[in-house]
Order: structure tokens, then C-alpha cells, then sequence
């Protein structure tokens, strides 16, 4: 077992192993077998099985007394070094396992491998399964509308970052897979190194193995990766990242000669960390991983690129102020109705595609499924009667199914059959197959029928979720179980009418017979009636109130009845066996039809939302890769007519006002918006933002139509509220996401930002927001809104090609005093900018008290005259008095300039070759000299 990283105060420490006080020579033989595996685990709590209870020792106990509010005792109490002990029940151990996985540990089951009546010496007992947060397959451990993945991530440029002493991140590339157990699925990919923290932001794993050998790098990175993320991080052996091995394990894990089938053609630093990820969860599992049976190749270039703030900053998956789910993107479109779905949904939210005709395909598909309302309701539906089947196969494959995992699954392909007919067959043809991706559902769902009947007719309704007791076979399954559970049937039969018989000889009216594990079937006589117990009962026990008995008849009844029991229950599990066998062959259909159901339910809830909500389809304008000076422009085009803010809107309902957004070659590539605080500048751009990821998922968007080049990126700097949290300066936050825009936007990006230079003195931050929009304008030229206070950017308009003005619509009227008395936002986008923050209106709203609001009044207008004064000596000009300027207007340039900027604007840098453009570049200096 690997060590876990203790690197980090917030995951848990590694329970410590004390230093054994009973030297494992002079322990007893259990004891000696506790400390052996116990070293083998050394970073796992060890939850050892001794008859009834699962015990932990040592530190481990004193860990889990505190953990589970258990009480500390000790073994060998009376002893020099009395061992710690703590104990759970074995019936409890699932829900005590699960508080303990939730608290960040790890657990090691250890369990008795033999009847430990018929043991001879010690019982064999054995590690069978080791629980760390990344491996959980039980449903009680799993969130039902979350992936569980477990990630690595191994860079292979190993000589050289030993040499050098470089961190992980700074290796250019590095190789990133992940396994999700409970389903199955299992993807590697290479990608740049600076992106792994956003890749792992929005994969969101629960546990995340990095090679040992890059311990240097582990303390800092898993410290960042858990401050950023809250993953914990395993730190596992480089051997266990090996070339060699991986591609060994893999092939033989996948069962194929080589990797090249599923698009990997050498084994790269992803294959690497995929084969590391299958030797843990072997490692830990211990069992059958038959449902991890193909790779994906992702490429970097497959989902549109979103970094963590951005995630964050739309609150895509969960809010920003707390982290909760209501509130969010996902929240508001998820109409699905199978936690698949949900699971799906949140998958293609936070990986929308890069691929238009993918993107299409999904579009078709919810085209077909709007086309009839009454079949769509129907076909959710049935999708309705279908249980998470991606978890219980995969649980199928781990040998771990219980029988009532099987009957739901029974259950659940039962719906298969009316749910594709309806889509292939449907007399209206309107849900019919015309999409390809509901046909490919429709087919995912065939050849089960069988599988169905097969589990309908072999397992009772009533089944419960573990086997130990039986129960769960159905009558007429099996005759010989039917002739065992008869006889047991006879059995009870016989001791009710027993115990009749024997109340009535007796005259004890209250005889009653009864059962222990130490007697087995016994008569309680209650003390009031002792003189009248017939002579042939033999006192076996005393109880309270109460003596017991037996009789030669009850004895010879009692082997009959416990032996049938006890041999339909041995038959059940076996015949559990089979059954689950039978449903194991079609292990790969399943699985299959899983993901068709997963997708089909995404499907369904979005055609369901696109008309509940009145969504429309956007439509994508392709020519964004073309090389041609005309495509490079048209990659500017997005074009959103009344488009809503998918959240807002359903909580504001009519009250929400729609707006356009119309960035283009010729409409502007740049918005500049302004306005005052609360007019909706921040709810229009994430809006834009939004509509844009939506359109990526292959959704329909809230908008009365929506026409867009693709996009590769969407980036959105908004607000720096959780880093300040963390004690980060919000300023120095706010460059280093700014820094990764510019850094890494293309002419196909979109880029949101939100009053940007803020945290820092007024000029620093104007200067910087200037040049920056100038930059985003000139070199990117991506799709940019930028919302800001700074209302001098507007002047931007003028100089710089693609920056258009926009600002939100206030009706106002003036009290005497001056101050602003009543304003209506109108929360409506318009053209021009504005220099109007009514800041103290909102405070005068947010109820800071009149006296405040009278005396900023006053300040405000002496701040205003002094830098109209101010500006006025700077620029030798008289400025406006109430127009405070920070740039103060220039001189206008001299002819010459004007003419020569004029003849550069004109040259066409594209169809410029380097010698004319050298020429043109030494006539310059020449004229300039003579100017
Ligand atoms: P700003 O960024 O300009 O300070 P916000 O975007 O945060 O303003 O919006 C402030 C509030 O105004 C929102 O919480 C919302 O209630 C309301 N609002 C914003 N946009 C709209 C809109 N288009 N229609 C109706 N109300 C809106």
C-alpha cells in the first residue's frame, strides 16, 4: 500500500503506527498476524475481523474512537503495555467505512478466510479490499450526481527535471489519465503542463496519484492542488509509472496485443500514469476488473479549453458564493430524470466540444425529440423507471452486485423494449431515428430482452440487498430450493402447531417456543406456571421471569427445520452465482446501454428545457480555421438576439429584460460596457459567456436566435472573492489570470472580463485595463466584453480598430439637491458609453444613512471641481467642470503625423511581403527624419 501524502494539514494524517509496546516475538499469534498486515497497509486504517466485530489496534483505534465517537478501550488491560482497541460491530461496518472514506481516510478490510470453529491454530485472515476515496464503488459511499474519478498524472521528461530540479508543472507537456471504478470508464491524454491544474479543476477527481520521485515537487504541489482543488494525493513508487510495465498491465487488463486499436501509438507519459492508475486499483481492489474494458485517447484539442477561474467565475457547476449546486448552470438546465444523466449532463457542461459536427449531432438530436410532446414525455418516462445500470454493472464486474442490485437491473431493461420502439418505430415517425444519435441509442439498447426475462423470473420483488440471509431466489427458479424452502415452510408450520399442542396438555397458556444461537429451538415456561412443566421437558437455561426447555421432539424437529434453512440459504448464494454470471456475459451490452441511457436522458431533458423555456438553436457559422484574411474575420462573428441569462432569467422570470449582443468583423470585436453599479453589466457578459458554453454542449440556448463562429476558449475574469479568502492579494490574482488570457487567447476565443484592474491605485488600474483592451483588440482581436468603471476606456472607441462603446440604459430624474431620486435600471444594453456611476444613489438604496449620503454629495463636488482645476493646469485647457478627466486631452498632432498614421493604417500587412514591408519601413524613416 502506497503511503499517502502528508504533506497537506487538511487531509487527514496518515494514521501513525506507534511502535508496537508488545514486541511482535511476544505477541500472541493474532496479534503477530495484525501487525504483519498492518505494515503492509501502513497508511490505511486496518480493520482487522475477529468473530463478530472488526477491531483496530493502536493508534488506528485511537483514530477511529475519535473519528466515529467510539469508546477507547484496551486489550490486555491488566498488562504492562495494554494494546488501544477500539471495535464496530460487523453488520454496522458499511456505514462506519463510509464515515471514515468521507473523513479522507483509507480503510483496509481484513477478513476471516475460514470458519474460525473449524480453524486450526489462528484463522486465516486476509486484506480482501482497501477503500481510499478515488476506489469507491458502494452506493451508499457515492454521490449519485457525481463522477468518482481517479486520476494520475506522470510527466516524461524524467532526466532532465531530475537534473534540473524542476517541478511537475513545469515540464511542457504532461501525461494525465483517469479511471472512474464505479462506472468503467477510463481515459488517457497528453496535454500542455500549464493547463493540468485546470484539466484536474474540471475533472474534479477524488483522489489523485502523482509518482513518488517527484517528491521535491509533491509538498508544494499537492499543497496547491489541494488549496485549489481539496484533492487528496497519493504519492505512489516510480516503478509503478514504468513504460514497460504500464503498457503490460494495460494490454493485458484490456486484453489486446497492443495499444495502437484505441489510438495510442507510443506509450506516452498518459499511458504511463493509465498503467499506474490500473496497478492501484488491482492493488486496492483485489478483485475482477472486468468492466474496465477500453481507453479513450483524448486530445487536448477535443472540449473547448476552460480554466478553473472561468469554471468558477460562470458558476457552471456550483455557485461561487457557496459552492452549491442550486444556483448554477447545471442546476438550472438539468431536466434529467436517471442519475446517469445528471452525471452525463454535468459532463458535457464542464467538457463542451470543439467539434462543430459533433456538436450538431446532439442539436439533431433534440430537434427530433421537440417534434412530439407527447412522445418525448413518454420516452422520459421510461427513462424515469431506470436505475443507475452504469454503477450496478460496474459493481457486476467487481463481483460485487447484491441481488437487489440485480433485480433493479432486471427492472430497468425491462423499459429497454417500449423505449426503442418509441424511438425507431413510433407510428409518427417523429421521435423515429432520423438523428443519428437516437438511432445509435435505440441500437445500444437492443439483445437484453433475454437477460431481462432471465432476471425477472429468478429473483423475487422483495429482494433484499445482501445474500447472507436469503430470500431472494423466486419461487419455481429452482425445484430444489422450492423442496428446501417447503421443508423449512413444514418445519415452522410444525412448531406453531407444537406450541399449540403443548399449551393446551400443559395448561400453560403462556408456553411459548422459542430460538437461540446456544440452544437452538427451546419452550419458555414464565416462573408463574413452573409447577405445572410436564416432567418430560429438561431444563436448559434460567432467565429472568422465565426457565427453558427442551424436549427429544423439538430436538428431532429442530435439525430438520435449521438443516433445509440452512441449505436453501447455501443454495440461494449459489444459485446467486449464477444469476449473476448469466447477467455478467453481457457485461459489454450493458454498458452500452448504460451510456446510451445517460445520453438519452441528457437528450430528452434538454429538448424538454428547450421547449419549457422557449430555447432556440444556434447555429454555428464555421470558418474560423480557414487561413483566409476574410475567415480570420469572420471568427469575430457572434450574434445573440434577445438572449437571457439561463439562471436569472428562471428566477426573475418576466421581470428579466432580454438583450442583444452583436460582436462581429464589422460590429466590433471589443465591447466596451459601462454603467452604473447594479445596472446588469455582469449578468450580460457571463450571459454571453454562458450562451456560448451552452451552444458548445450541443444545447439550445435561452435566446430568440444565436449564430456564432466556433470558439476554442472561453475565459472569464470576474471578481476574486475565494482567493482573497486564501489570502492572496486580489490584485496579484487578478494579473495572473489576466496574464494567462493574453497569454494563451486566439483570434476564435472569447473573453469576459469584469472590472479589471480594481485592486490596484486608480491610474495603475486604468493603465493597465487600457493597454489590455488594446492589446485583446489589436494583436488577439478575439471576442472580448469587458465591463468596467473606468469610463475613460471608452475613448478607445476612437483609436482602436473593433472597440465598440456599450453601456445599460438608466432612466433618471434629479432631486433639487442633486442628488439622482429616482432610477429604474432598465437592465438594457445600448450602444455609446457613459460616464455615470450613480454610486451614491446606490448606496442611498443600500441604506447608508441620509446624513452620509448629504455629506458625499458635498464631496463629490469638491472632488470634481479640483480635478477639472487640476486638469486644466496639467493640459494648459479649460475641461469640462463636471467631466473629471484622468487623461487629460493631448495637443491634436501635427499634419504630417496624421498623414503618415493614415498611409500605415492603409498598408495590408497580409499581402505584404518582409522586403516591401522593409522598404516601406526605411521610406518611413526617412521622411521622419526630414519632418
Ligand atoms: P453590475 O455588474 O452592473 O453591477 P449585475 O449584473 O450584478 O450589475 O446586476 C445587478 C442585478 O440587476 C442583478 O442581480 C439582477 O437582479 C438585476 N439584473 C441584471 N441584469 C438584468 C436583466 N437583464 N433583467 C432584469 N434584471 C437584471
Amino acid at each position: 500500500m502506497p503511503p499517502v501524502s502528508t504533506s497537506n494539514p487538511q487531509q487527514p494524517a496518515a494514521p501513525r503506527q506507534d511502535p508496537p509496546p508488545c514486541p511482535a516475538s511476544t505477541a500472541t499469534p493474532a496479534m503477530r498476524q495484525y501487525l504483519e498486515q498492518k505494515a503492509a497497509v501502513p497508511d490505511a486504517l486496518l480493520l482487522f475481523r475477529m468473530g463478530d466485530f472488526y477491531e483496530t489496534f493502536f493508534d488506528d483505534a485511537k483514530t477511529i474512537a475519535r473519528v466515529l465517537g467510539l469508546t477507547l478501550t484496551a486489550r490486555d488491560r491488566n498488562s504492562e503495555n495494554p494494546i488501544p482497541l477500539a471495535g464496530v460491530p460487523y453488520h454496522a461496518i458499511d456505514g462506519y467505512v463510509a464515515r471514515l472514506v468521507r473523513a479522507g481516510f483509507k480503510v483496509a478490510i481484513s477478513e476471516q478466510m475460514e470458519d474460525p470453529r473449524l480453524a486450526k491454530g489462528v484463522v486465516k485472515r486476509e486484506i480482501v479490499r482497501i477503500i481510499t476515496p478515488g476506489t469507491l464503488t458502494d452506493e451508499r459511499l457515492l454521490d449519485e450526481k457525481s463522477a468518482n474519478w481517479l486520476a494520475a498524472v506522470f510527466a516524461d521528461d524524467a532526466p532532465a527535471r531530475r537534473g534540473a530540479k524542476r517541478s511537475m508543472t513545469q515540464t511542457a507537456e504532461i501525461g494525465l489519465a483517469a479511471v472512474e471504478l464505479s462506472s468503467g470508464r477510463f481515459f488517457a491524454q497528453m496535454l500542455p503542463a500549464a493547463r493540468l491544474v485546470d484539466e484536474l479543476a474540471r475533472l474534479r477527481p477524488a483522489e489523485l496519484l502523482i509518482p513518488e520521485r517527484d517528491i521535491d515537487a509533491v509538498d508544494a504541489w499537492s499543497s496547491d492542488l489541494h488549496a485549489a482543488l481539496g484533492i487528496p494525493v497519493t504519492p505512489r513508487g516510480a516503478h509503478w509509472f514504468d513504460a514497460h510495465e504500464s503498457q503490460r498491465v494495460l494490454c493485458k487488463q484490456l486484453g489486446v496485443a497492443s495499444l495502437a486499436g484505441f489510438g495510442f501509438e507510443t506509450v506516452d507519459g498518459s499511458l504511463r500514469a493509465a498503467g499506474a492508475l490500473i496497478q492501484y486499483v488491482q492493488e486496492t481492489q483485489k478483485a475482477a476488473l472486468r468492466h474496465i474494458a477500453s481507453i479513450e485517447a483524448r486530445h487536448d484539442g477535443d472540449f473547448l479549453a476552460i480554466d478553473s477561474s472561468t469554471l468558477r467565475a460562470l458558476e457552471v457547476e456550483r455557485t461561487a458564493r457557496d459552492g452549491s449546486r442550486d444556483g448554477s448552470l447545471l442546476a438550472a438546465v438539468d431536466r434529467t430524470v436517471t442519475t446517469m444523466g445528471a452525471r452525463r449532463l454535468r459532463d458535457w457542461l464542464c467538457f463542451p466540444l470543439r467539434d462543430v459536427a459533433a456538436v450538431r449531432r446532439r442539436q439533431d438530436a433534440i430537434e427530433d425529440l421537440r417534434q412530439d410532446r407527447t412522445g418525448l414525455a413518454r420516452l422520459r418516462d421510461l427513462l424515469r423507471e431506470i436505475r443507475d445500470i452504469e454503477r450496478i454493472t460496474a459493481r457486476l464486474g467487481l463481483g460485487r452486485a447484491n441481488p437487489r442490485d440485480l433485480l433493479s437491473l432486471g427492472q430497468s431493461i425491462a423499459s429497454f423494449r417500449p423505449l426503442r420502439e418509441l424511438l425507431c418505430d413510433a407510428p409518427a415517425a417523429a421521435l423515429g431515428g432520423a438523428a443519428p444519435l437516437l438511432a445509435d441509442a435505440a441500437d445500444s439498447l437492443a439483445g437484453l430482452d433475454p437477460l431481462a426475462e432471465y432476471l425477472d423470473k429468478s429473483l423475487r420483488e422483495d429482494a433484499p440487498p445482501v445474500t447472507r440471509d436469503g430470500g431472494f431466489v423466486r419461487a419455481g427458479f429452482n425445484p430444489e430450493l422450492d423442496r428446501l424452502q417447503s421443508l423449512e415452510q413444514d418445519g415452522q408450520r410444525w412448531l406453531a402447531e407444537y406450541q399449540a399442542a403443548e399449551a393446551a396438555r400443559s395448561g400453560i397458556t403462556s408456553l411459548k417456543v422459542g430460538f437461540n444461537q446456544v440452544f437452538g429451538y427451546y419452550i419458555e415456561v414464565t416462573n408463574t406456571h413452573k409447577d405445572k412443566v410436564p416432567p418430560n421437558y429438561v431444563r436448559k437455561q434460567t432467565v429472568r421471569n422465565a426457565e427453558r426447555y427442551i424436549t427429544d421432539e423439538l430436538k428431532r424437529h429442530e435439525t430438520d427445520v435449521l438443516t433445509s434453512k440452512e441449505r436453501a440459504v447455501r443454495l440461494e448464494i449459489e444459485l446467486f452465482d449464477q444469476i449473476c454470471r448469466r447477467a455478467f456475459d453481457e457485461l459489454a451490452k450493458l454498458q452500452r446501454a448504460a451510456d446510451a441511457v445517460a445520453n438519452l436522458d441528457v437528450l430528452a431533458g434538454l429538448a424538454e428545457l428547450s421547449m419549457q423555456r422557449g430555447y432556440c438553436r444556434p447555429a454555428f457559422v464555421e470558418s474560423a480555421d480557414a487561413p483566409d484574411k476574410k475567415s480570420k474575420r469572420a471568427a469575430a462573428l457572434l450574434e445573440i438576439d434577445d438572449g437571457r441569462h439561463p439562471v436569472l432569467e428562471q428566477t426573475l422570470a418576466e421581470k428579466f429584460v432580454p438583450n442583444d449582443t452583436h460582436l462581429g468583423p464589422d460590429a466590433g470585436r471589443v465591447f466596451i460596457i459601462t454603467g452604473p453599479n447594479m445596472a446588469g453589466k455582469s449578468t450580460y457578459i457571463r450571459q454571453t459567456a454562458l450562451l456560448v458554453l451552452l451552444a458548445h454542449t450541443g444545447s439550445w440556448v435561452p435566446a430568440r436566435s444565436m449564430r456564432l463562429a466556433p470558439a476554442d476558449r472561453i475565459f472569464a475574469r470576474v471578481g476574486a472573492a475565494d482567493e482573497l479568502a486564501r489570502g492572496h492579494s486580489t490584485f496579484m490574482v487578478e494579473m495572473v489570470e489576466t496574464a494567462r488570457i493574453l497569454n494563451s487567447a486566439s483570434a476564435a476565443s472569447l473573453v469576459i472580463l469584469d472590472e479589471i484592474g480594481r485592486g490596484t491605485s486608480t491610474f495603475d488600474g486604468l493603465a493597465l485595463a487600457w493597454a489590455l483592451t488594446e492589446h485583446l483588440a489589436r494583436r488577439i482581436g478575439c471576442r472580448t466584453l469587458f465591463a468596467t468603471h473606468y469610463h475613460e476606456l471608452t475613448e478607445l472607441a476612437t483609436s482602436c480598430p473593433g472597440v465598440v462603446n456599450y453601456n445599460v440604459a438608466v432612466q433618471e430624474s434629479r432631486r433639487a439637491d442633486g442628488i439622482p431620486s429616482d432610477i429604474v435600471f432598465l437592465h438594457r444594453i445600448v450602444p455609446g458609453g457613459t460616464d455615470k456611476s450613480y454610486g451614491i444613489h446606490v448606496a442611498r438604496m443600500a441604506g447608508i444613512p441620509p446624513s452620509v449620503v448629504a455629506r458625499s454629495v458635498e464631496v463629490l463636488a469638491e472632488l470634481e471641481q479640483s480635478f477639472a482645476a487640476e486638469s486644466r493646469r496639467v493640459s494648459g485647457a479649460p475641461a469640462e467642470p463636471d467631466q473629471p478627466t484622468l487623461f487629460p486631452a493631448a495637443p491634436p498632432p501635427p499634419a504630417w503625423w496624421q498623414a503618415l498614421s493614415d498611409e500605415i493604417r492603409r498598408i495590408d500587412v497580409d499581402a505584404t511581403t518582409p522586403i516591401d514591408a522593409l522598404n516601406t519601413l526605411r521610406d518611413i524613416q526617412t521622411r521622419l527624419r526630414e519632418s
